[in-house]
């Protein structure tokens, strides 16, 4: 298959839940999906299935007496076994041409296109998102193997593309070969997308994995690596181990044979996971690489001359959606004197309007992911009721069933230095500041360790050349929210401690977990 071949990329369209034929599909795929729940799920050690006694139980963070699924849990002893299992396995796999292993991320797609809503119906369960989050998270995953099966196509032409410089009496190529194994450690907040996103990337390279997936949504992940099984991916390519990324996950960054660690998740983990990567463990022969995308602490700029009904909206949607838990959420807003009651009125309005309760019944707002993230963001909005003006939410929601439910949240007249306004919450807890003017707002949205994602609302052109060269982030939007990076048109990554700038879903990516060959034969 040559990449002229295949029908360009083109983003999976979101369903329309406001029509009755998409929504009583959802309805039959969350009934459905119900009633697999509390299911026993084993690790997957080459062509082995491994049911362990050790197990993690996946919670409903939305219905606490619903159990999703137990999921059988590595010890080191397995990670092990499914370290050799992926050395093995790569021996093989690395020397399966690009556009083969294209076509298992391409039969993956089309089948995960039939069943699209099982798997969203999985994430509501499981996840706490509501109906559309967990759609656009199963359209992304899509869309990323659609993606990076084309891509690794592209790059297998890469001289025919784009030719070396002729050198006579030479003939000379470039070819861009697999690493070997490698550690994947997905979050929770994507828990399809991303899983599925860095898994196939590392795979369509040549490359064969340990999926560590987070703890909190393992039951989606294993459903990604049935689909994968389905799809013909060969035993021993992708290897499931989940655990605690604390018992396993520095044994695996430590193993001499690991060759790289793909991780998405918070700074503390991808620092530590950065740091010791860069030990030399005994017998090791290369140089780890670490791809890690991380925290943020994002933000959106609103300027007098801009459409505020639009800019407000966007504060709210990004602040709030899947209860303010994407990497990308709009945790900050910086808005000029001028406007600024005007617009915070605006946002307490819409705040107050954001429906929390049960995702399977599609409320706009649902749970937080777990009781840790629960008490955390609780303990935040208490410092945030010494840091700022409290307008909106404050606390936990009266939600039935019992669930992880916060209010959305929202503090004005917060300062730049503020710990609301430095670190990173995860959660739907939104700081608003105050600023003389646009250069001003936008020095107070720079001033952050992180530098993901961005957001500036203006209707005037200078402003806008100006903001889109000042504001220091890997994901700048104008006029829109600062969430929702569509694969291939928006490639995502940030700068600074929100990570490696990767640029997943675009035509960088895939570099990262190739090396290139130069080979130069005489005529
Ligand atoms: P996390 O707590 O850092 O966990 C991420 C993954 O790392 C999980 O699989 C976790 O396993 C594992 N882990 C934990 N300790 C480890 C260790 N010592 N060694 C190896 N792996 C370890 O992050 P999260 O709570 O899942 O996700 C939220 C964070 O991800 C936020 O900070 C968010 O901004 C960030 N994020 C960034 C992006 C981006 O593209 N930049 C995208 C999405 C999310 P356990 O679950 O078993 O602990
Ligand atoms: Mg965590």
């Amino acid at each position: 298959m040559k990449s002229t071949m295949l029908p360009p990329f083109a983003n999976e369209p979101f369903a329309d839940f406001s029509n009755p034929a998409d929504q009583a599909a959802m309805e039959a795929a969350l009934h459905k999906v119900k009633g697999e729940l509390g299911r026993d799920y084993p690790l997957w050690i080459g062509p082995e299935k491994v049911m362990t006694e050790s197990k993690t139980v996946s919670v409903n963070p939305g219905n606490l007496g619903e159990v999703v699924g137990r999921v059988s849990k590595a010890t080191r002893e397995w990670a092990e076994k499914a370290m050799d299992a992926a050395l093995a396995a790569f021996e093989t796999w690395k020397r399966v041409p690009a556009a083969e292993r294209a076509e298992y991320l391409f039969k993956a797609a089309g089948l995960m296109r039939e069943r699209k809503h099982e798997f969203s119906a999985m994430m509501v369960y499981e996840a706490g998102k509501n109906w559309a989050e967990a759609d656009a998270d199963t359209a992304e995953a899509i869309d990323f193997l659609e993606f990076y099966g084309r891509e690794m196509i592209r790059l297998s032409e890469t001289n025919e593309l784009r030719p070396l410089t002729p050198a006579a009496g030479e003939r000379n190529r470039l070819t861009y070969i697999p690493l070997g194994v490698g550690i994947v450690i997905p979050p929770w907040n994507f828990p399809l997308a991303i899983c599925a996103g860095m898994t196939s990337a590392a795979v369509v390279s040549g490359n064969t994995v340990l999926l560590k997936p987070a703890s909190v949504t393992p039951v989606i992940a294993h459903k990604f690596v049935e689909l994968m099984e389905e799809a013909g991916l060969p035993p021993g390519v992708i290897n499931f181990v989940p655990g605690s990324g604390a018992e396993i996950g520095d044994y695996l960054v430590a193993h001499p044979k690991t060759r790289f660690i793909s991780f998405t998740g918070s700074k503390e983990v991808g620092l530590r996971i950065n740091e010791l990567a860069a030990k030399t463990s005994e017998g090791q022969i290369w140089i780890k690489r670490v791809v890690a995308e991380m925290g943020g602490k994002d933000g959106i700029v609103v300027d007098e001359t801009a459409d505020l009904e639009a800019a407000a909206q966007a504060i709210v949607a990004s602040a709030f959606g899947f209860q303010g838990q994407k990497c990308s959420a709009g945790s900050r807003a910086f808005i000029v004197e001028p406007v600024y009651d005007e617009v915070v009125e605006r946002v307490r309005e819409l705040t107050a309007a954001w429906t929390v309760g049960l995702p399977e019944r599609n409320f706009k707002g649902g749970p937080v992911a777990d009781r840790s993230a629960y008490e955390k963001i609780l303990g935040y909005i208490e410092i945030g009721k010494g840091e700022g003006r409290l307008i909106a939410g404050g606390g936990k929601a009266d939600v039935e069933p019992e669930g992880y439910y916060l209010q959305p949240t929202v503090f004005a007249d917060v300062d730049g230095k503020a710990r609301i306004m430095q670190e990173e919450i995860f959660g739907p807890v939104l700081a608003i500041g105050k600023a003389r003017d646009y250069r001003e707002a936008i020095e107070l949205y720079n001033d952050t360790e992180f530098g993901l994602t961005g957001s500036f609302f203006s209707r005037d052109e200078d402003r806008i050349a100006y903001a889109l060269e000042e504001m220091h982030c890997g994901n700048l939007y104008v006029n829109r929210k600062c969430t929702g990076a569509l694969v291939g048109a928006h490639p995502f990554g940030g700068f600074n401690m929100s990570g490696t700038d990767s640029k997943a879903g675009g035509y960088d990516y895939l570099l990262l977990f190739t090396q290139a060959k130069l080979t130069s034969r005489k005529l």
